[in-house]
């Protein structure tokens, strides 16, 4: 069996066709219309519909998409993403239903990322955080083998909560100071990095130039987002309980030591000691799509 998912993210769309093995039979990936939600469901329609003619073993009815939070998934009303703005109040489902044969069915991104995961620790733990760090941040649970989703799907959605006391920077989503995703995504990486050198700086780049130690204050300012990270982590591994963290998302892709920065923390500053922590950069290409392939079973 085949199933078409599709993952919604802030800067690239990917719809796919997956099969029981969490494998990608094949893909489409497009810049995801970030300014205009229905040419970006037309197009999704577009690429499945012609996946439907290509394979026959693929279930041609349901359309499986991961949406960035927060959402209310069971109806598929985007409710006000931080990072898709002009989505705020999009109802996908209806245009879905009303466009197409497909029967939608909508889940949070980090929660189908968490469910791929899984699917290749299970010999390891059954407990477990997931977090993302790319444009946004956000993180899932799974507990004792089973997704935590909270009351309406929209659990882990730690990006606005607040990790740094005296920042300066307005968050214009949640009216805040200092909150996780300004101060450590992917983004905000490139917005610091941007300031501190009055011109456009790219994530990649200002990461280039901190492994490389090439500027004293783009290097002060990751050794900053790394220790806020850190900080995260251990908040989060208190939280739960858990002592096993996977880490998804481009930036956690990149040369910067996360596993062995959030373990060196987590050890000095949590209060049990010698825990068993274990923390991985995920190794699986598009955890997302593949853990859709799991969500209506
Ligand atoms: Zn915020």
């Amino acid at each position: 069996m085949l199933k078409l998912c599709v993952d919604i993210g802030g800067t690239k769309t990917i719809v796919g066709v997956v099969n029981e093995h969490s494998e990608i039979i094949d893909q489409k990936r497009f810049q995801t219309f970030t300014s205009d939600p229905q040419q970006q469901f037309s197009e999704i329609i577009e690429i499945a519909h012609q996946f439907t003619q290509h394979y026959e073993q693929l279930d041609k009815s349901i359309l499986n998409i991961a949406m960035p939070g927060p959402c209310d998934y069971r109806k598929g009303i985007f409710l006000n993403p931080p990072n898709l703005q002009a989505y705020n109040q999009f109802d996908a489902g209806q245009y879905i239903e009303m466009n197409s044969d497909f029967q939608p069915n909508f889940v949070n991104d980090t929660d189908a990322a968490i469910i791929s995961e899984y699917q290749h620790i299970k010999d390891e733990t059954d407990n477990f955080i997931y977090i993302t760090i790319s444009t946004g941040v956000g993180m899932a649970y799974v507990k004792d083998g089973l997704l935590v989703s909270g009351v309406d799907g929209n659990f882990g959605e730690v990006g606005h909560t607040i990790i740094k006391g005296n920042s300066d920077y307005l968050c214009p989503v949640c009216q805040q100071y200092g909150c996780v995703e300004n101060e450590i995504s992917g983004t905000a990486m490139s917005r610091k990095a941007s300031d501190l050198l009055q011109r456009d700086v790219s994530t990649r780049e200002a990461i280039d130039m901190y492994m490389k130690r090439e500027n004293q204050a783009i290097t002060e300012m990751i050794d900053e987002v790394l220790t806020l990270t850190q900080q995260l982590c251990t908040n989060l591994i208190s939280i739960f309980n858990t002592y096993h963290i996977v880490l998804g998302g481009g930036v956690t892709q990149s040369k910067l030591p996360y596993s062995e920065k959030i373990i060196d923390y987590a050890k000095a500053h949590h209060l049990i000691k010698d825990v068993p922590l274990k923390v991985k950069v995920s190794d699986l290409e598009a955890n997302v799509l593949t853990g859709l392939y799991y969500i209506n079973e």
